[in-house]
């Protein structure tokens, strides 16, 4: 990877796409490259000249502009979240094949371009078209991320931060699974600084309690269909979640980030990609982190990998 022009290519310019390209913009420093490519390209064009008349009032200097596929050929990262709207009547199932279609029209002038970097997946459900993305691309499973329960995580640890009144930097807590309703959390594996939550809710001299965790996780697993039933889409918090993890890979941080990423073996599962805590660096994926689940724990992660599955393999690729 070059490590002095950091350049990432959008793909698809709509309310996720361009919510990421604007906390790009205004974090500043993270890569000075940025393209943007969409079906429509007079959106693309329009978004990168909006963009560009914010940059004097950035922190730092960027190249934006609306580009092609052959830009792919020396980008490092390659942002996807482009797709298509459910239709009345279509099942998800539908859905799913009409945006694996598209991916199909995305992935191979990506991949015919010469692009070398890391692709990063935003589309929903993001863990099967992150495994579609792996599948066409042939890359290395390393090198194909989905932006997984990352987003929710956030929303957990925000939610979390909260309740306990701390710092949401201060809790330790993943969402993990199905970014969807299979989802869970682990809480077992949650932490405040270097305390266990199950410790804190078993102390009787305060008053926090089991229940109210059940009610935070369903809180964060419903959190979509409240934003979407308020204001139609989600798009500024996963939009963040992309940035989060674009700076994690161009500034090799090895930061852990519950990514979509391909199973193998953890977990007892293989070849499902699916949310799962992963330091993450240069190269992408560059381990998984395997959390010592219970039983009841593991019966939960092991539904939402089924779910998966049987989606997957629904699909005509
Ligand atoms: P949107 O409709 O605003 O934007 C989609 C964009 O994709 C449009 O600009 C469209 O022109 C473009 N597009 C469609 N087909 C294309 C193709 N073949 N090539 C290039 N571009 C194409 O939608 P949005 O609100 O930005 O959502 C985008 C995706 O992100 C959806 O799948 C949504 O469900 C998903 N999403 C994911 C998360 C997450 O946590 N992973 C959160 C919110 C939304």
């Amino acid at each position: 990877m070059n490590t002095d022009r950091r350049k990432v290519v959008l793909i698809g310019t709509g309310m996720v796409g361009m919510s990421f390209a604007y906390a790009l913009v205004n974090q500043g420093g993270i890569c000075n490259e940025l393209v943007l490519i969409d079906v429509n390209k007079g959106r693309a064009m329009g978004e990168a000249m909006d963009l560009n008349h914010g940059l004097a009032f950035g922190k730092s200097n960027m190249k934006i502009f609306a580009g092609e596929y052959s830009d792919c050929k020396d980008a490092d990262i390659v942002v996807i979240a482009a797709g298509v709207a459910q239709k009345e009547g279509e099942t998800r199932l539908d859905l799913l094949q009409r945006n694996s279609e598209v991916f199909r029209s995305i992935i191979t002038p990506v991949v015919k371009s010469g692009f070398d970097g890391i692709f990063l997946v935003a589309t929903n459900p993001v863990d099967i078209m992150t495994r579609v993305t792996y599948e066409l691309s042939r890359f290395g499973a390393s090198r194909v991320i989905g932006t997984g329960t990352s987003l929710d995580t956030a929303r957990l640890r925000y939610l979390l931060g909260d309740y306990f009144m701390v710092d949401p930097k201060n809790i330790h807590a993943y969402v993990i699974g199905e970014h969807g309703d299979s989802e869970f959390v682990p809480i077992s594996q949650m932490m405040l600084a270097t305390k266990h939550v199950s410790e804190i809710l078993e102390d009787e001299r305060n008053s926090y309690c089991l229940d109210d965790m059940q009610k935070i996780e369903e809180q964060v697993r419903t959190a979509a269909y409240k934003i979407i039933e308020a204001k139609r889409a989600t798009y500024y918090g996963i939009g963040m979640a992309i940035t989060r993890i674009v700076k994690a890979i161009l500034g090799d941080e090895n930061s852990v980030v519950t990514v979509s990423a391909k199973l193998c073996g953890e977990y007892g599962s293989k070849n499902v990609f699916i949310g799962v805590p992963c330091i993450i660096g240069r190269n992408g994926v560059k381990e998984i982190l395997e959390l010592s689940l219970t039983d009841d724990e593991m019966e939960k992660f092991r539904n939402s990998a089924a779910v998966l599955e049987e989606s997957f393999d629904g699909l005509q690729l």
